[in-house]
């Protein structure tokens, strides 16, 4: 026997045996690759298997027979399953199962038998194999009629043996190896070639797709942009993909997203992002900027990871949007902004507390002036003297027209007064010069109103009216003339002398008390909440009964300035509190208290807090600070030079009622706070999905801005659920306790667990 010869048998059957099962690992779509790969390996078993069969030990001979039955019919099986997938005519489950269960009895019966029976009718069951492979794939011409041929072959070859005895032993075993390496090559070449047909086909199904869509389409990979369809290069304003493959990115995209651009491209391609939405603006070849909205996911292209972009062009809802509202906010004949823009600043304004001057601002005799130059005339003259004094008040005072001949200025500043003189002489000068129109110069004069916030009125409505009539009361004077509206009527009367007289009164008589309100931790649904502090909320019980709520006096104690002293007994009895607790329990949760923007504006308030903290023997890192997001934004440079000044000191501050409207990221960014909470009227409508989303943007924003985030107003464990969901822990709210009475709020502090506190809040 020539070993060479068998071991090259092995060795073909068990390389083309792994190539074939890789080739499949590599498209699973190919069936036919793993069942012909296992019967390859099958066959390396075969010259062994022959060996043993002329081995002198009776037992050796046995199991080789054995082997070598299971080996040809297995094989013969395999091979029927992978020519049926082949040839596109796949055996069912069950044709496979009663396949099996048929080789098996066929071998059983076989065994017994003994040589040479046992292995002709395999052989004789692998040329019937190898008939049908040839004529099932014989109509499909190419490889897979050479590979049904050569199954022919093979069986047929190992026939041989029986028919010529073992002298052809060798021979037969070099041409089945022979036979095997052409069929493997065969083989692999129909897979490449399917492979290559599936994706060519899966490519013009994907090109019929986009080609007529109306949306763009287009593949990026790295900096190369590989596919474009013809709405995409529509949208960017290109005649053809070859403009661009590259550049395309700098081209299109404004600066500052090309970073996050490449980062989400890089996310998508490795499988960290599943699939991203996004809009904003881009430019066009050409330049012009385009409103677009993407969604993006990853593909195969050309058996590598790609990027797969579908673009919408909304340039044209986007502008339709910004035309409708400019035109609801802005006069048709001047382009300033009308009446509703003015009484949305007001209501605005008003809101967040600035100190500002309104001039309601009047042409004197306009309808005289019409009558004589007509209309036409007297619009250019609007339109004149709309464009001159908005140039000459820019920066001072925003320009509105409330119809006909009508204006109005909105003069921000702490000091409005002053500011509405500066305004109105303004004014004057300008008047002081004609109105030009070509062939025409004309003088003009005007009466103005002022009004100012907050001493002539609180609310848009009321400075309306208070400048309306100090505008109708300068109209007696003759020329450009200017008139400060009537001093408020309550001003120093009865209402606040009487709110004034009875806090006082319930300040000396200790009518005020603090209660606490727990914030809790809550890391699972399936653990307690755990207790991270409290908030102290102020009562006031006078003696003539019935709680007054803070949401009646607060207001009350800022406008009359009481709320200093207020807030100096809040602080002390918090303080006094807190020094209780910690003396009967040995350890204490840090307490908020609310700081009123007056009292945070008074330049003291910083050493007061400090001299009470001292006063008591507080550590500061049991004190914090609750502040509203109104103060923070009007009075943005002072609140930050305060806060920080707290910090320094070791006291946290917190953003009170956040998202109630006024903050802006920006805001959040530069205040050094600790702690933002989220306003009870963005928790009540959870776990609605867009009030969710709101809740979670706010979440993952303070996460980067590494604030931590409270959720006040808790009601529900589905709030509670939901609110975690968002990524936020720490939650105040009714579900959990509501504002407690010191004793009740001690036994909470009782229960809790200092170690496993100060574990949970690293102090920053
Ligand atoms: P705030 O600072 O936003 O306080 C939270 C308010 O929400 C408290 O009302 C509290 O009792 C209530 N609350 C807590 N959990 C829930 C809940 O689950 N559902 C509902 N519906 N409400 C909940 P309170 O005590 O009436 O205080 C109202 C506001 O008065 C406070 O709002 C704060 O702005 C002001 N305030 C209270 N105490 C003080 C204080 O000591 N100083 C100052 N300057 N302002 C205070
Ligand atoms: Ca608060
Ligand atoms: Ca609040």
């Amino acid at each position: 026997m020539n070993n060479a010869i068998y071991l090259l048998n092995v060795a073909v059957s068990l390389s083309f045996g792994v190539a074939l099962l890789l080739a499949w690992q590599r498209d699973n779509s190919q069936a036919f690759l793993r069942m012909v790969g296992l019967a390859f390996l099958l066959h390396a078993g075969l010259p062994p298997a022959y060996a043993a069969l002329n081995a002198p030990d009776r037992w050796l001979q046995t199991a080789g027979l054995a082997t070598l039955v299971a080996l040809a019919l297995l094989s013969a099986g395999l091979l029927a399953v992978g020519v049926g997938h082949l040839a596109e005519r796949p055996f069912t489950p069950r044709q496979r199962r009663i396949g099996a269960v048929a080789l098996l009895g066929l071998g059983l019966v076989l065994l017994p038998v003994g040589l040479p029976l046992a292995l002709v009718v395999p052989a004789g069951l692998n040329v019937l194999v190898g008939a049908a492979a040839a004529a099932w794939l014989w109509g499909r011409g190419g490889a897979e009629r050479l590979a049904g041929l050569l199954l022919v072959l093979l069986a047929l070859n190992a026939l041989q043996v029986f028919a010529f005895g073992d002298v052809v032993a060798e021979r037969q075993s070099l041409v089945a190896a022979l036979i095997r390496l052409c069929m493997g090559l065969t083989l692999l070449h129909a897979a490449g070639r399917r492979s290559a047909e599936a994706s060519r086909v899966a490519r013009e199904r994907f090109m019929r797709l986009t080609e007529h869509s109306h949306q763009g389409v287009a593949v990026v990979r790295g900096e190369q942009l590989l596919y474009a369809n013809p709405a995409l290069l529509r949208i960017y304003g290109l005649n053809s993909l070859e403009d661009v493959r590259t550049l395309w990115r700098d081209a299109t995209m404004p600066e500052a997203e090309r970073a996050i651009g490449r980062a989400r491209h890089r996310k998508l391609l490795s499988g960290e992002l599943q699939r991203d939405d996004w809009s904003g603006e881009r430019f066009r070849f050409d330049g012009t900027p385009i409103r677009l909205r993407f969604s993006a996911w990853r593909v195969d292209w050309d058996g590598d990871a790609a990027e797969q972009v579908v673009v919408s062009d909304e340039t044209a809802q986007h502008d339709a949007t910004a035309a409708m509202l400019h035109q609801a906010t802005h006069d048709e004949l001047t382009s300033l902004p009308n009446r509703s823009a003015l009484l949305a600043r007001l209501r605005d304004m008003c809101a967040a507390g600035e100190g500002f001057a309104l001039l309601l601002l009047d042409v004197d005799r306009f309808k005289l002036f019409n009558e004589a130059h007509g209309h036409s005339v007297g619009d250019d003259v609007l339109r004149a003297l709309a464009a001159s004094l908005a140039a000459a008040l820019r920066g001072r005072a925003e320009t509105m027209r409330l119809g006909e001949d009508e204006f109005a200025l909105l003069a921000p500043a702490q000091d409005s007064e002053h500011m509405a003189h500066q305004v109105a002489q303004a004014v004057r000068e300008l008047l002081a010069q004609p109105v030009a129109l070509p062939g025409h110069d004309f003088f003009l004069d005007v009466s103005m109103g002022v009004a100012l916030h907050p001493a002539h009125g609180r609310d848009p409505e009321a400075l309306l009216r208070a400048a309306n009539a100090a505008m109708h009361e300068a109209k007696h004077a003759p020329g450009t003339s200017l008139q400060f509206a009537e001093e408020r009527f309550e001003r120093g009367s009865g209402a606040t002398l009487l709110a004034e007289q009875a806090l006082r009164a319930g300040l000396k008589n200790e009518e005020f008390s603090l209660v606490y309100q727990p914030k809790v931790e809550i890391r699972s649904a399936l653990r307690p909440p755990v207790l991270v502090g409290f908030e102290a909320l102020v009562r006031w019980d006078p003696p003539s009964g019935g709680r007054i709520s803070p949401l009646q006096f607060i207001p009350a104690a800022e406008r009359t300035g009481m709320i200093r002293e207020l807030g100096k007994l809040i602080l002390d009895l918090a303080c006094a509190q807190i020094v209780a607790w910690r003396g009967r329990f040995g350890h204490g949760v840090p307490v908020a208290v609310n700081v009123s923007p007056l009292q945070l504006l008074d330049t003291g308030f910083v050493d007061e807090v400090l001299r009470t903290l001292h006063r008591h023997g507080v550590p500061p890192g049991l004190l914090s600070l609750e502040i509203t997001e109104s103060v923070a934004v009007t009075h943005m440079e002072q609140a930050r030079g305060r806060i920080a000044q707290l910090r320094e000191h070791g006291i946290e501050v917190a953003l009170d009622d956040f998202g109630t409207g006024f903050s802006s990221l920006n805001m959040l960014r530069s205040l050094p706070l600790r702690t933002v909470k989220i306003d009870r009227t963005l928790i009540e409508p959870l776990p609605a999905r867009d009030a969710t989303a709101v809740v979670k943007a706010i979440c993952d924003l303070a996460a980067t801005l590494e604030l931590d985030v409270i959720a006040e107003g808790v009601e529900t464990a589905a709030q509670s659920e939901a609110v975690r969901a968002a990524g936020c822990h720490v939650m105040q709210g009714y579900l959990y306790a509501r504002p407690l009475s010191p004793a009740e709020a001690g036994r909470w502090l009782d229960r809790a667990n200092p170690e496993a506190q100060a574990a949970l809040r690293p102090p920053r």
